[in-house]
């Protein structure tokens, strides 16, 4: 089945995406924590031991949060093929839509990793949607580690 957005409002698309969506999460760096083992070595901005066995000699921990969105979720191969000059171009595994906020898109552009159906996912690239004003965010997104 093929899914197309309708384009006339925002709340028409915000609706559907409630129903048919599902929760992703964006994994985000929030805060760093000094590292509880070792000491501080403020001239490299490191750990005083760097074989620390708790920071690994960078003294500083990042805290992440996962951070839930409800997405549209499409994994490949994809219901439309997306086809340029010189044949079909792969897109990476999966392509989320969120909606389009300052908030959301600040999140995607931080996000360390995607979580999507239990899959740890990096991004390829976004890109903005929307006619005629800007409302949702595509996120292309790779399987982990390929
Ligand atoms: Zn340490």
């Amino acid at each position: 089945m093929v899914i197309t957005f309708p384009t006339n409002t925002d709340e028409t698309i915000r609706a559907i995406r409630g129903v048919i969506g599902r929760d992703i999460y964006m994994n985000i760096t929030v805060t760093t924590s000094g590292c509880s083992l070792c000491g501080y070595d403020p001239v490299n901005n490191a750990s005083k031991d760097p074989f620390c066995s708790g920071c690994g000699g960078l003294y500083w921990i990042p805290i992440t949060e996962d951070i839930s969105e409800s997405g549209h979720v499409r994994w490949y191969p994809f219901d439309e093929a997306r086809y340029e000059h010189g044949g079909a171009v792969f897109d990476g595994d999966c392509i989320v839509t969120i909606a389009y906020t300052s908030g959301n898109l600040e999140n995607v552009r931080r996000a360390n990793y995607f979580l999507v159906d239990g899959m740890k996912m990096t991004m390829d690239k976004y890109t903005l949607r929307g006619v005629p004003q800007l409302n949702r965010i595509r996120i292309f997104l790779r399987e982990d580690g390929r």
